[in-house]
């Protein structure tokens, strides 16, 4: 046997192996999201997403603390109001849910990035991401009224102090919308991320536990992405760009593989994807069976999505992960 080539050689002890090793995992890439719930005094722990709750913002602070305290650059903000409508008119509240929480992290760590998730589902009171037609029975979620609504969010969020809003409700012309208003309101400085590739994903059901949003009636097929698409998604973020969207996001990651690897290809936006509660909460489970060694796995995901071509990732691991990573160096 006479084999020239033998990429084993170079896979023979861990100096070798860190010495090639194509992509790392820093904690700079880590965006951690958190759910603030309206009221005072609340940690209401999310059952499908262990390690997780529902704060109120006067319970927000060890949690913040924690995040600075393992150099996590971001939180990425939802809210879950008190009080539901038809138009989710606690999206915008002054001392809504999210402009509070902004308000209280920029006090105790003003060097965080916040980053402010605009969407309509968590105060609507039926769970839509956007307005109904007044058509009875109808279903529809309307466009372009829906985009007004949504930009006063944004806006509602950067007064308070966000520097990124980032809009997942999948309406068309909703980074343009932003934007507009955005500028109207003095806030230039203001990034947007768009949820660019969103699609319409079974994996977001522990999600709509935590931020109580699980639409009342029909599901969200008729703006969220068909998971079969592929070239669609190259559209939807070739729209976002062009709206002036500062950086782009797929979502869910782990089973998009393939289109954070395209959208990486083709664009020189930051990238981000959004690892989501239904990747988080397999992984979890497995681990709680005794299934899965949970921080090679949990890593494995993470360096996965890195690879494929994201820059930041959004992840429900963000603290262990952090941790993880601070052990190996
Ligand atoms: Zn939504």
């Amino acid at each position: 046997m006479n084999l020239t080539q033998r990429p084993r050689r170079l896979r023979r002890t861990p100096a070798l192996r860190r010495m090639v090793r194509e992509t790392a995992l820093s904690v700079d890439d880590l965006i951690a999201p958190l759910f603030i719930v309206d009221g005072n005094d609340i940690v209401n722990p999310i059952g499908s997403m262990p390690g997780h709750a529902q704060r109120s913002v006067d319970r927000l602070g060890g949690e913040i603390d924690m995040i600075v305290e393992l150099g996590i650059p971001a939180v990425l903000l939802f809210g879950i109001p008190a009080h539901k409508d038809a138009h989710g008119s606690a999206a915008w509240a002054t001392e809504g849910p999210v402009p509070s929480a902004i308000r209280a992290i920029r006090d105790r760590a003003p060097d965080l990035v916040v980053v402010a998730d605009v969407c309509l589902c968590e105060y609507t009171d039926h769970g839509h991401c956007g307005v109904l037609s007044p058509e009875p029975d109808s279903g529809d979620v309307l466009n372009d009224p829906t985009l007004e609504l949504l930009a006063s969010a944004a806006v509602a969020y950067a007064d308070a102090g966000a520097d990124i809003v980032a809009p997942s409700a999948m309406m068309d012309g909703q980074v343009a919308a932003i934007r507009g208003a955005l500028d109207e309101a003095g806030h230039q400085h203001v990034s947007i991320l768009a949820y660019a590739a969103k699609f319409a994903s079974a994996f977001y059901g522990p999600f709509r536990e935590a931020a109580e949003s699980t639409p009342r009636f029909g599901d969200r097929r008729a703006y969220q992405m068909d998971p079969a698409n592929g070239r669609e998604a190259l559209r939807e973020v070739a729209l976002d760009a062009a709206e002036g969207a500062d950086m782009l996001m797929v979502k869910p990651a782990g089973p998009y593989l393939d289109i954070i690897r395209e959208v990486r290809a083709c664009y020189d936006l930051p990238l981000a994807a959004y690892q989501v509660s239904g990747e988080y909460a397999m992984l979890k489970a497995a681990v709680q069976n005794g299934w899965l060694d949970e921080r090679r796995a949990a890593l494995e995901s993470l360096i996965a999505i890195k690879r494929a071509g994201a820059d930041l990732i959004i992840t429900y691991y963000a603290k262990e992960a952090a941790q993880w990573i601070k052990g190996e160096s």
